[in-house]
């Protein structure tokens, strides 16, 4: 087979959100499964509505989810010229003509049509007026009168439109810019795509473009396309249903391996596989085992994807895609490496994201605990002196493993008449400042004897302060 070439078109009209991220990451997919090349390219000739601002939030998207293209970015808007040639060769060969149809009267006449219930199309005014290039002139296609325009969707099989369907649409607008149907096949041809797999509400296009390739007597690429992802209720997905943009699911604290885990189990599977890492899904990747049923996006399943992997990646990989979230509080260069990575093992069991594994982490960077109120009121008590002083005492001998501290605090709690948890609940609000924490013996190992020493003795100033 010829090597494979996917692209990524996104037009520049907004940010990129999970519907197309799941379509670049098919075509990536496909691409590195094949070990072929994936092109992105931004179709930004609608002027109006495209924004630079869009161009690099979908760039850094793709980069942050770790989509790599092999060529690219292209810009419509930079390839007018292409464009016009390759429309130009059409009008010379007489497969294009000029059409000087006023707006006006097309609208009128596509109005009438509808009116009598058929399904409005071009009447072939200009057809054969033999007209050229001119002010106010738009180039329309010679669409086959009779017949039929079929395909091989690599998804759905034999796809079959009556050429009635289609009527001679305009490729080139009066003002010299081409249509989005003519600039996605030139840009198809040109760069070489051998494979479009796309949303299926390209489905409709599909026939105009076999149209265009037809004209050039260009083979054309292989299609798949895939079905929408909807949301929970089986409408289409928007930010009603919670769905966020890409950039702000990291901002939300999700991992980009598992938002890419995530989004390829959104309508492909392998067999009863949940997870993925990317690696495995390259190796796996079929486009023919995408369901024609559509997506529906489920947030608390994506939730728990995350969860998953921020629990079993290693400690490392965590501190990276933490340090945005905890340097916005805190100055890390305080602390060595290996104490942010001790730190990061005793939480990251217990949080479904970085922003919660970020906001567990705090008693472990701040310079002063607070404390929770209630808390600290039932816990950090004149009965609790003792046992905190002797506590202080006693740390500095003590190994810090778990078998050990647990038979020290069980003795303590017996000798001072305290149950074992009272015990370690004041010990908990003094290191953490809260009720709720990871456990008690790794929390200590990883503060060390000294910090946890002075914890301590700041929570006994907090009991002579607010008790006697
Ligand atoms: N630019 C089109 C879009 O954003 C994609 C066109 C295509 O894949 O052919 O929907």
């Amino acid at each position: 087979m010829a090597k494979v070439i996917t692209r990524f078109p996104p037009s520049p009209t907004g940010h990129l959100h999970l519907g197309g991220a799941r379509t670049a990451l098919f075509n990536w997919l496909y691409a590195r499964h094949h070990k072929g090349k994936f092109i992105l390219r931004l179709e930004d000739t609608d002027r109006e509505r495209s924004k630079e601002e869009y161009v690099v939030s979908i760039l850094e998207a793709l980069k942050w989810l770790g989509l790599d293209w092999d060529e690219g970015p292209y810009f419509q808007s930079q390839r007018l010229e292409l464009y016009q040639k390759y429309a130009q060769k059409l009008f010379e060969e007489g497969k294009a003509y000029y059409c000087e149809c006023p707006k006006e009267v097309l609208e009128e006449k596509k109005k009438k049509m509808l009116e009598s219930g058929q399904k409005p199309r071009y009447d072939k005014t200009c057809k054969d007026k033999n007209l050229g290039p001119g002010e106010g002139r738009a180039l329309r296609i010679k669409a086959p009168e009779f017949g039929e325009i079929i395909f091989e969707d690599l998804l759905r099989g034999k796809i079959v439109f009556p050429a009635e369907e289609v009527d001679d649409f305009v490729i080139l607008r009066s003002d010299g810019t081409p249509t989005y149907q003519f600039a996605v096949v030139i840009d198809d041809i040109t760069m070489g795509i051998t494979h479009v797999i796309r949303g299926d509400d390209h489905i409709s296009n599909t026939p105009k473009q076999l149209i265009i390739y037809q004209a050039f007597g260009v083979e054309p690429p292989k299609f798949a396309h895939i079905p929408m992802v909807l949301g929970p209720d089986g409408a289409k997905l928007s930010k009603r249903h919670g769905a966020k943009s890409i950039l702000e699911y990291r901002e939300a604290g999700f991992l980009p391996n598992a938002l890419i885990n995530y989004l390829a189990r959104l309508g492909w599977g392998f067999g009863d596989q949940e997870y993925f890492t990317v690696e495995e899904l390259i190796e796996k990747f079929d486009i023919k085992n995408v369901n024609l049923s559509p997506a529906r996006f489920d947030p608390d399943k994506l939730l728990a994807v995350n969860a998953y992997w921020i629990k079993v990646s290693n400690n490392q990989f965590l501190l990276a895609h933490l340090k945005p979230f905890l340097s916005k509080k805190y100055d890390l260069t305080r602390f060595p490496e290996e104490y942010l990575l001790e730190a990061i093992e005793t939480v990251k069991t217990r949080g479904k994201t970085l922003v919660e594994l970020a906001e567990m982490m705090d008693f472990y960077l701040v310079e002063e605990i607070s404390y929770d109120e209630k808390g600290a009121k039932k816990f950090l008590i004149p009965q609790m002196v003792p046992v905190l002083e002797k506590v202080c005492k006693d740390l500095e001998n003590l190994p810090l493993e778990d078998k050990t501290l647990e038979e020290y605090f069980r003795s303590l709690a017996e000798a001072y008449g305290f149950k074992l948890k009272d015990i370690a609940q004041a010990i908990r609000i003094a290191l953490t400042g809260k009720t709720v924490s990871p456990g008690l013996f790794e929390i200590i190992r990883v503060l060390g004897k000294e910090r946890t020493i002075s914890r301590i003795k700041k929570a006994l100033n907090y009991i002579f302060e607010n008790s006697f």
